[in-house]
């Protein structure tokens, strides 16, 4: 899962780079247009089953630009692999928390 800000053809009618708050995510399913600020995405997921948080694509996006925290322990945990892409093709830097607790540090 590749998240970008930049535009795709898939969306040449979103000027992306102008909306802060969306971002393309490019799976090997699909590639959906994400709005952070809104919490929607144009993923089956979103349309049918609408996940309260929003759905892996709007927490990926969060987490690749920093705007929600990755639990410090799970940065920590060998056991857990993080993406070492995350937030690679965005501006940002995935952050994380020392008291493991995204919701009190999220900016949205
Ligand atoms: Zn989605």
């Amino acid at each position: 899962m590749t998240v970008l800000n930049q535009n795709v053809p898939e969306f040449p009618y979103v000027d992306v780079p102008n909306s802060p708050g969306l971002f393309v995510v490019v799976t090997p399913t699909g590639t959906y247009l994400v709005d952070i600020i809104e919490g929607t995405c144009t993923c089956p997921d979103m349309e049918y089953r609408d996940p309260a948080g929003g759905c892996k694509h709007v927490r990926r996006v969060r987490f690749a630009v920093g705007a929600a925290t990755i639990p410090r322990q799970a940065v920590d945990n060998p056991d857990i692999q993080i993406d070492p892409a995350l937030g690679e093709h965005v501006e940002g830097t995935p952050r994380t928390s020392h008291k493991g607790n995204p919701e009190l540090a999220e900016m949205i």
